[in-house]
Formats: C-alpha cells, structure tokens, sequence
C-alpha cells in the first residue's frame, strides 16, 4: 500500500541531535507592525531550523524606540501571549473584558486557549520589551480563555545577577504565572552563573548590547540558542537579557498568522470565525476597528517540528 496522504506528517521531532549544549546564534527578521504609526521588531522564533524552544514559538523584540504602540483588536487560539517591559506602558484590552496597563517588572499572561481577541495601545513614548508566545499543548489547546497579571513577580539575586522569574521556576523561586508544560522565562540582569535543568533546552535573548553568553557577545534583539544538557550557565558582560527554556516540545503544530494549532483545517476555521465575527467576543473601548485575518496561503499550511 502506499501512502495516499497528500501531505504525511513528517517522522521528526529534533531528535538526540540536539540534546547536548549548543551556540546558536539566532539573527532576528526585522517585522513592520502595521498602522500608521507602525513599530520595528525583530522576530527570532520561529526561526528557520529552530522553531520552537520548549513550548516558546514566538519572540518579538522591539526598541527602545519613541513610538505609538497601535494594534488593534486581533484573536489568538492555542497558545499564551507573554508581554514583558523594559520601558513604557502599554493598555491590554480583551473580549473577556480585561483591562490592564502593564509597567516594567510586570507580566501580562493571556491564555487565548479556545479564542481571545484584543488590542494593545500606549501613548506616544520610549518602548522598549519583547513580545513572546507559548504554545499550548494539544490537550489545553483548547482551555476557556484567560488572562492574567503578575506585579508579584519573585526576584532572586545571587552574586552580581538578579533574575526576576515571569514563567517557571529558576533558583529556587517559581513564579505564580500559570504554565502548561514544563518551561522557564526569566529577566536576568547584572553577571553570574545560575543553575539549569538539563532535560531543558534554553535561549537567552539580548534586549541590549553587552551581554556574554559562552564568552561571545550577544547583539541586542539577539537570540542564542544553548541545547540541551547544560546544568548552569553564566551570565558574562552587562546588560539585560531573557532567559527562555523548557522541556522539549515534541508536538508538531501550525502557527499561521495569530493562531496556534495542529492542523490546516483547524487553521482555516479559526480564521474563518474570526472574519464572520461569530466567537472571540468584542474589545470594548477600543477606538477603531478590528484587524482583519489576511488572506491564506494557496498551499496548505503543514504541522512543523520544532526544528523544521
Ligand atoms: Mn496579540
């Protein structure tokens, strides 16, 4: 017999082959948010052959650039937006009638699970953060939709380096934020060594120039990719980073525009509700309209590993 699907999932799932420590050193993509007033980010995950890192699919770093932060009304499905500041203020709104301003040293958790929609603004002033998402697993893919702020964040600190931990636990202190599979996400700041799980695998994103990561600097909006198998790392240089790690995702999903999921269909439905305004609920107090999904690619969307 032959294989008759069109499109058969691919047997890879990462392998041994990077289940010892790494050096990756992942460049960004430089991504125009839309608008008027649009904002530069530089996207790092997915990257090509390093799409996920633990359950982390998507990393944004933006600024420190005077701007308007616009975006209006947007739904998401099957993953978590992890918001984090280094400078400025942004106002979240969502369709289960969240409003939360959130500050430096503060971490906006939304569970979109089954559907959210929402919007982000903030006047004109210094931005400066990263905009991260995780993905669900297949069976909280599709939980009630949450959200969550944290201004009760632990803060650790330990030789020259404080670590203020957004997601997990990193030495010793596990933040309240709620997690689905095994991960970490932590602000690191200041030079030292912490400790690490071997069974994660680990990035550190640079949100300015001068940290140094296995002896090599890391450009700020950076991110380097550090494997598996490392029990502590240290921190070298100065500066601000993000510490991101977790178990690895074995799962295979599709990420296509805001959504997360396992399949093309699935995909295709999302977007399919999101444009008949039949679920995901309504942002209220925005000024303006929602975005509109755009259109899909002519080819279906394929599930992917999280290297490929
Ligand atoms: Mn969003």
């Amino acid at each position: 017999m032959s294989n008759l699907d069109p499109a058969p999932a691919e047997a890879t799932c990462g392998g041994e082959a990077d289940a010892t420590p790494a050096h990756e050193l992942l460049i960004g993509r430089d991504v125009v948010l839309g608008g008027p007033r649009s904002m530069a980010v530089s996207r790092t995950l997915p990257h090509k052959h390093r799409r996920m890192v633990g359950a982390w699919c998507f990393v944004d770093h933006y600024g420190p650039e005077e701007a308007t932060m616009r975006v209006p009304p947007h739904p998401h499905t099957g993953l978590q937006t992890v918001s984090w500041l280094v400078q400025g203020e942004v106002l979240h709104r969502d369709s289960i009638g969240s409003e939360q301003v959130i500050r430096p040293g503060q971490l906006n958790l939304m569970t979109a699970g089954v559907g959210i929609s929402h919007s982000e603004e903030s006047p004109r002033m210094v931005l400066h953060g990263a905009q991260l998402w995780v993905a669900l697993p297949e069976s909280d893919a599709t939980t009630a939709p949450a959200f969550a702020h944290h201004d009760d964040l632990p803060v650790v600190t330990k030789d020259g380096l404080t670590a203020t931990v957004l997601m997990g636990t990193l030495a010793g202190a596990t933040s309240p934020a709620r997690t689905y599979t095994p991960l970490v996400g932590a602000e690191i700041v200041g030079s030292g060594t912490l400790e690490l799980r071997p069974d994660f695998e680990y990035a550190v994103l640079a949100f300015e120039d001068g940290p140094v990561i296995d002896g090599e600097s890391v450009p700020a909006g950076a991110l380097v990719y550090l494997g598996r198998g490392r029990t502590e790392l240290m921190f070298g240089g100065e500066g601000r980073t993000l510490l991101l790690g977790g178990e690895p995702f074995e799962e295979q999903i599709v990420m296509w525009w805001n959504f997360v999921g396992r399949s093309h269909d699935e995909i295709v439905a999302a977007r399919a509700t999101w444009e008949s305004h039949e679920a995901f609920g309504a942002v209220t107090g925005f000024d303006g309209a929602p975005l509109h999904a755009p259109e899909l690619p002519t080819t279906p969307l394929k599930p992917r590993g999280r290297t490929r």
